[in-house]
């Protein structure tokens, strides 16, 4: 199988889902039985700990709370699901997390559910977005403190998505 993350952009979100789960029946064994990815999904672990703790920290988890609760709102929008491929939903999978069946909320992203984002490996773009709000909210040394602790997230985040693949590429056909 020729895993091209890229090619399967265009498919509605529900369809790059079904790719996922079917790529983990066929290659998650394998995957998790792979040190590379072990020590890959370990440190993600880790980091996104850290990003979570650092989000409560530094204001951010009360700032959305209060964004969501008294001003209509989460800016999780309908259509930024389409970000996401085949291979960054498997790596949900194996750390785990399973996948929704249906969008909550018609104008909200596909994974936005009660208690938040429903995923637990996220697109860099929802792990490094900070609105104007967050942003004026926050003293620069924060500001530079928190995006240290996310850009670790999004490097693992990228080597896992290029290890994983890597590894599908050669053993799944
Ligand atoms: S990131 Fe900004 S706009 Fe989005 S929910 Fe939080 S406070 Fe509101
Ligand atoms: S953080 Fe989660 S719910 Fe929000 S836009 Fe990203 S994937 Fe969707």
């Amino acid at each position: 199988m020729n895993i091209n993350a890229s090619s399967a952009s265009s498919l509605p979100i529900e369809e790059k889902i079904r790719y996922a789960r079917e790529l983990f029946d066929r290659g998650g064994e394998t995957l998790l039985r792979e040190p590379s990815v072990t020590k890959l999904l370990a440190i993600l672990d880790r980091n996104i700990a850290a990003s979570q703790e650092a989000m409560v920290r530094f204001g951010i988890v009360d700032a959305c709370r209060h964004c969501e609760e008294e001003e209509g709102g989460s800016c999780c929008g309908a259509g930024i699901e389409n970000r996401y491929n085949p291979i960054l939903l498997l790596m949900n999978l194996l750390m785990s997390r399973d996948l929704p069946e249906k969008r909550q909320w018609e104008n909200s992203c596909f994974f936005l559910g009660e208690n938040g984002c429903r995923l637990k490996a996220r697109h860099i773009l929802c792990i490094n977005y900070l609105c104007l709000r967050v942003q004026k909210m926050l003293p620069p040394n924060d500001l530079i403190a928190l995006q240290t602790i996310t850009g670790e997230e999004m490097d693992t985040i990228f080597l896992l998505h290029e290890t994983v693949k890597k590894i599908l590429n050669k053993n799944i056909r």
